[in-house]
């Protein structure tokens, strides 16, 4: 007998599972437990790195599911995308910008471990797996606006893709979200898909899912209108991180009638 699988749930963390300041993921615990009854597996998808995201799938009861880890560059659990190695290349040519560019970005790499705790409040075990880069380097944009055009302008000349997260700019040599989303879709074959995520780095997963959502975040400038939004086809939460996460998938279930039997959940 042939199990198919209803749905995957693609979800970015910082900010959208997990709280944006605690990482607290208590108040999405009643949907995820929904998810996990009905057999949709729960698709880890971040800028964090691989040790970071089994640590994490570990607490969420979601170990073995396929996991998708800096920024889209590798997929875990499956064969990665990008090969070894090419953090080290990323950071070469990141050296090799201009000074009045390469001085205004300070990536994980730059920073001493203490400077990743504070910035990101993440304990020193944790800040280390944060800096155990395979493919993509996180860091913080320190000039303006228009330094900040000329610093993406430049690396994209020389093939690096930079991406806005919620708090970082993360920098990535091939592969997004949405790139390695579609091999995910291709080995669970699921019936449908939902996405959420709360910043630019996730847009274009939240358009390549069936049903899109954009989880609100009062710690940066909402995400532009996006296309599917006038048909409802992307939709908004209006409470943040995890409350918004856990209501939003609950209401969705409901209305793609995967509740089976449950109720009372509102
Ligand atoms: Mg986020």
């Amino acid at each position: 007998m042939t199990t198919s699988i209803p749905l995957v749930v693609f979800t970015d963390l910082d900010g959208t599972l997990l709280d944006h300041v605690t990482y607290d993921w208590e108040p999405a615990r009643p949907a995820l437990a929904e998810l996990a009854r009905i057999g949709a597996p729960v698709v880890l998808s971040s800028s964090k790195t691989a040790a970071e995201i089994a640590q994490l799938q570990d607490r969420l009861g979601l170990t073995g599911h396929l996991a998708i880890c800096e920024n889209g560059c590798g997929l875990i659990g499956a064969r990665q995308g990008a090969g070894p190695g090419d953090h080290a290349a990323l950071r070469r040519e990141l050296d090799r910008l201009p000074p009045a560019l390469r001085q205004g970005f300070r990536g994980f790499t730059d920073m001493h471990l203490s400077e990743v705790m504070d910035l990101t409040g993440l304990s020193r075990d944790d800040a280390a797996r944060a800096k155990a880069r395979d493919f993509s380097e996180p860091g913080l944009w320190l000039g303006d606006d228009a330094g900040r055009a000329a610093f993406v302008a430049a690396l994209g000349a020389r093939g690096v893709t930079a991406r806005q997260g919620g708090r970082f700019l993360t920098l990535s040599v091939g592969g997004s979200k949405a790139d390695r989303m579609a091999e995910v879709i291709a080995h669970y074959r699921p019936a449908r898909t939902i996405a959420l995520g709360d910043a630019p780095n996730d847009i274009e997963m939240l358009e390549a899912a069936d049903i899109g959502v954009i989880v609100g975040n009062p710690h940066h400038s909402p995400l532009p209108r996006l296309r599917g939004e006038d048909t409802g086809r992307i939709i908004r939460t209006d409470r943040p991180g995890p409350v918004g996460w856990n209501r939003a998938v609950l209401a969705l279930l409901d209305r793609l009638g995967l509740q089976k039997d449950r109720q009372g959940h509102g």
